[in-house]
């Protein structure tokens, strides 16, 4: 992150809390943290208030706090050796007692909010959701090229691991593959759990890599993703291992369409749940809508599923620069499914395809 941006994102997170009424906020979520000062390290808290930024860790990770917080943001670190929550509570007690302060909703214990609400009684505590999120929605230059490059190092991968695909080899061996040459080309890892599916096991739309031998005749799906920079990618293309049926290929193709209809509906000013309705609509026209039961797409970035959503009661307006998946797919127990997964960029206009794997036709691995 270069240091003006981390300024940035600091005036812009201010500028939230003030039209929310708050003095302060208290960032728990790891990867808003993360977003607002540089630390990439697993827990750290950020007390923001109008002229304060103080970002709070452990012993642990002293010494990476030093190196990575961003050092024009006029933050300032604070290393609490004896419990960071007890001394967290007393010190916002003493800088915002009485005043409002916001804590993230969703991303705090039970436990940890009790205590903070105890040993900071002072506080007038305020439940605050999706205000860095929704920053964090907007990518800037350095964002899309991470999220690009951690695609491209994906597409890569696939396409080095795909000749190894054959009858008899297992799913989780294929994972593994996908794995270790994301990590060779560059990747800090997997952005999530590899996902290889085959056979039957392809109708389950999140199924969890398994031991399963992979069979000639079959759909092999895999949605995988590489993590640059922090940054992830998240892509699936589905296979036939050996020649494929005709209703393979027809499934395929409907699932393409409907991508493609929802990729013509993604500009800067529709709704995610209108691009939901381009996909939908063109699954309704083949009858097929009863077999795509999860959502369109989500928002990438450091995390897989972030803001903005793509589902049927996603009000949220879209923008330009914004990141999202558009992963239409169908599902049919018993015989299988298939998924088509694209990372792309919000403009005014045509959205930015982030990786440029064959999507139009399925494509058949020797059988
Ligand atoms: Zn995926
Ligand atoms: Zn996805």
């Amino acid at each position: 992150m270069s240091e003006s941006a981390a300024a940035k994102r600091l005036d812009r997170a201010r500028s939230g809390l003030a039209e929310l009424g708050l003095e302060g906020l208290l960032i728990s979520h790891v990867p808003n943290v993360r977003y607002l000062t540089g630390f990439s390290g697993s827990s750290g808290w950020l007390l923001l208030g109008a002229d304060l930024g103080v970002f709070v860790t452990d012993g642990r990770y002293e010494e990476q706090a030093r190196e990575e917080l961003a050092a024009d943001a006029g933050l300032e670190l604070r290393v609490l050796r004896d419990g960071v929550l007890s001394g967290l509570a007393e010190w916002t007690a003493r800088e915002f007692g009485g005043a409002r302060v916001g804590f993230e909703a969703k991303h705090i214990s039970y436990e940890d909010w009790s205590r903070l609400d105890e040993k900071a009684e002072a506080v007038r505590w305020e439940a605050v959701s999706g205000l860095v999120e929704n920053l964090r929605a907007d990518k800037d230059d350095d964002e899309i090229a991470s999220i690009s490059k951690a695609a491209d190092i994906a597409s890569k991968a696939l396409l080095e691991t795909l000749p190894l695909v054959k009858p008899g080899m297992r799913e989780a061996e294929v994972a593994s593959e996908l794995d270790y040459r994301m990590v060779q080309l560059g990747a800090e890892g997997p952005a999530f759990e590899t996902i290889v599916a085959s056979g039957s096991r392809t109708a389950l739309p999140h199924a969890a890599t398994s031991r399963r031998r992979i069979q000639t005749g079959e759909l092999l799906l895999c949605d995988f993703g590489a993590r640059w920079r922090g940054y992830c990618s998240d892509l699936t293309r589905t296979f036939a291992v050996g020649e494929p049926t005709q209703r393979q290929i027809e499934v395929h193709a409907a699932v393409r369409e409907a991508q493609r209809e929802a990729l013509s509906a993604l500009r800067a000013g529709s709704s995610g749940a209108e691009v939901d309705a381009a996909t939908r609509a063109a699954f309704e026209r083949r009858e097929l809508d009863a077999h795509f039961p999860h959502s369109t797409g989500h928002g990438l970035g450091l995390e897989v599923h972030e803001a903005p959503r793509l589902g049927r009661r996603s009000e949220e307006v879209l923008r330009a620069r914004m990141v999202v998946t558009i992963e239409p797919g169908l599902y049919f127990p018993g015989w299988g499914g298939i998924r088509i997964e694209d990372d792309v960029v919000v403009t005014g206009d045509q959205p930015g395809l982030l990786a440029n794997l064959e999507r139009d036709r399925l494509e058949a691995l020797p059988g």
